[in-house]
């Protein structure tokens, strides 16, 4: 059996990384649109940098949780049959235990050239505009998919979708897009369709089936039921 996995902010909610959706659109007090867009980046960069160091320094005193690492079980069983996609810019998948997750949005723990356009494995901060290892120019910024911008992988995730047998989507609003429409598309290739989330979903009636309540017990359920 071939499963896609898609997971957003409210798989790491309850190891303490806030969602946006929760909190009327804010993210740690910010709009959406003061941090998350390239005119953002453009118009006020060291607001946006200070904003994704602060984040990417906060990974350090998170952990992965049980639905995290339910996931980790479910990769050692199905190995290549399963693709787990995540929106999260946060790296709790690996710490939890999977080693393969494609990253749509990108990472918080890398950042990109604006001169070279490399990515680079990434912990410190990039607000005090360090060079670029490769080129030398001081334009490295997050490497995190911002909204008016290209989801990474889309030509790797649309192959796996077209040919699951079944589609699970973990903790995310279904509201931002392209991530929002995978449903419809897993649907029309013939997969089974599965919600798992704390509460219905923006596209909740597009599932074949919905389960509600906290990650951590939703998940490792799922797992369990899964692989008896
Ligand atoms: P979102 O914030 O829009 O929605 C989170 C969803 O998770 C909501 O539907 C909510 O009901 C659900 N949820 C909250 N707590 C939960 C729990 N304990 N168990 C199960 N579900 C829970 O998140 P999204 O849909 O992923 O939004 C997309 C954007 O937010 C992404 O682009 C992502 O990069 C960014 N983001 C990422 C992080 C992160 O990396 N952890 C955190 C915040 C925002």
């Amino acid at each position: 059996m071939r499963v896609v996995v898609l997971t957003g902010a409210g798989i790491s909610a309850e190891s303490g990384v806030p969602t946006f959706r929760d909190a009327e659109g804010l993210w740690h007090g910010h709009r959406v649109e003061e941090v998350a867009t390239p005119e953002a980046y453009a118009r006020q960069p060291a607001l946006v940098h200070r904003f994704y160091d602060q984040r990417r320094a906060a990974l350090a005193s998170v952990e992965p949780n049980d639905a995290h690492r339910a996931l980790a079980r479910l990769e050692g069983e199905l190995g290549g049959d399963l693709l787990l996609i995540t929106q999260n810019i946060d790296d709790l998948h690996e710490r939890g235990g999977s080693q393969r997750v494609l990253h749509m949005h990108g990472r918080l723990r890398s950042a990109l050239c604006g001169g070279c356009a490399r990515r680079f494995d990434w912990t410190g901060a990039l607000g005090d505009r360090p060079p670029c290892p490769h080129c030398g120019r001081r334009e490295l910024r997050p490497d995190v998919v911002w909204f008016g911008e290209l989801p990474y992988d889309m030509d790797r995730i649309h192959g796996a979708l077209g040919t699951a047998d079944l589609f699970v989507s973990i903790g995310t609003s279904g509201a931002v897009h392209p991530a929002a429409g995978f449903v419809l598309y897993a649907a029309a290739q013939g997969a089974r369709t599965v919600e798992l989330n704390l509460e219905p979903s923006v596209g909740s009636r597009l599932f074949d089936e919905t389960r509600h309540g906290p990650a951590t017990h939703l998940v490792p359920a799922w797992v369990d039921e899964l692989l008896r």
